[in-house]
């Protein structure tokens, strides 16, 4: 069995000093336009309802703003204009997403961010990439280096558009295409995974999988860091000691995905049902223990990762709520014990006896509770 999917290819792109200058230039431009469109949202917003009125940010209403700014702002024009129906198309979503789903009201983008993106949406002929060179329209060509194996899917692949990421002083295109995978054989095997702070994870058949060591990273980033601070900014020092700190940004970046790619692969191959629990980042942050520990790593971009990857190759991933007791609960005969605090690592429950390994515990029920909530799924469409 095969599935279509779209996958994001990640490319580095090599400009001119020309083609850099209007790469900087469409950067700034949609960093430009989605901070005046919220701004200026952000102030319709409050006359409506100083006024009583409700004002929802409708597709239309961004629109018209975007009329508006680019009358007044002549330069506009001479840049990509799928990229800045993209910008208001990506704002409306922040936008969707906050009324909707209750993530963060939209934030301004700050120049200083070292992760800057605009998007160039295919239309026509206008994205073009051959063995060697990639072709944007209105923006230039440019050399790029990437896998033999990325060449090969982008020869045959339809591409939905072009992502150009400025990341740590290097550029990029992530160029989205759709492409089929091939389904990975089932093994008739299930895990659970508990996120943790001790280790990464612990797995329901007992395996644990440390943190990754970055200290040598960390301490060589906050080097850079300081150092960047008591020069003076953009001189010539000041650019040497940038391209260090950034190269070693992207070190600690590429570990980070290289161990989260090798963990949610060896996770999908292995296995038919992946269960885990739904992050509760922001709570997660209140706890004074995770906190210095959640910045480093990002358990997000792991989870997306099987998520994806399960989609991807025909395996179930399935998340139960957060709320479930999963550590507290004897995965054998359900007792629940209430006064489980952090610090007990082992406990052994007074009705069966059996001595559980606290994580490895957890692990188990969440397995347990997302095969059980699989069953009742489909004794429910039964019925019907
Ligand atoms: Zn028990």
């Amino acid at each position: 069995m095969c599935s279509v999917v779209n996958k994001g290819l990640k490319l580095e792109i090599l400009p001119n000093e020309d083609m850099t200058t209007v790469l900087e230039q469409n950067i700034g431009n949609a960093r430009f336009l989605w901070n005046n469109i919220l701004r200026r949202y952000n102030d319709l917003y409050k006359l409506f309802r100083f006024h009583g009125y409700p004002l929802s940010p409708y597709i239309r209403n961004l629109n018209a703003i975007l009329k508006m700014l680019k009358q007044e702002n002549r330069f506009l024009y001479e840049g990509e204009s799928t990229s800045q129906q993209q910008v208001f198309r990506d704002l409306n979503k922040a936008f969707t997403k906050f009324f909707k789903e209750g993530t963060c009201y939209p934030r301004f983008k700050s120049k200083k961010n070292p992760k800057q993106s605009f998007r160039i949406q295919k239309n026509g002929n206008n994205i073009r990439i051959t063995n060697r060179r990639i072709r944007l329209a209105k923006l230039g060509y440019a050399h790029y280096r990437t896998s033999s194996q990325y060449k090969k899917l982008l020869k045959n692949s339809k591409i939905n558009n072009v992502t150009v990421k400025k990341e740590n002083g290097k550029y990029y295109a992530i160029v989205n295409i759709k492409t089929t995978v091939k389904e990975l054989e089932k093994t008739g095997k299930n895990i659970g995974i508990d996120l943790g702070l001790k280790n990464l994870a612990t797995l329901s058949n007992g395996q644990e999988i440390t943190n990754l060591d970055l200290k040598k990273e960390d301490k060589i980033i906050k080097k850079y860091q300081q150092k960047l601070s008591r020069q003076k900014y953009n001189s010539k020092n000041y650019q040497k000691t940038l391209k260090k700190y950034h190269k070693w940004l992207n070190q600690k970046n590429n570990k980070i995905n290289n161990a989260y790619h090798q963990l949610s692969h060896h996770l999908v191959k292995n296995y038919d049902i992946i269960a885990m629990e739904t992050l509760n980042i922001q709570g997660m942050f209140k706890n004074k223990r995770w906190a210095p520990k959640l910045q480093k790593i990002s358990l997000h971009k792991l989870q997306e990762m099987i998520k994806y990857k399960s989609q991807w190759y025909g395996k179930k991933f399935i998340q139960i709520p957060r709320f479930y007791p999963s550590s507290q609960l004897c995965n054998i005969c359900g007792y629940q014990k209430h006064n489980l605090t952090l610090d007990i690592r082992k406990w052994t429950c007074p009705t069966c006896g059996t001595t559980h390994h606290r994580d490895i515990n957890a692990a188990k029920n969440i397995l347990q509770k997302a095969i059980k909530n699989i069953y009742h799924k489909k004794k429910i469409n039964i019925k019907k």
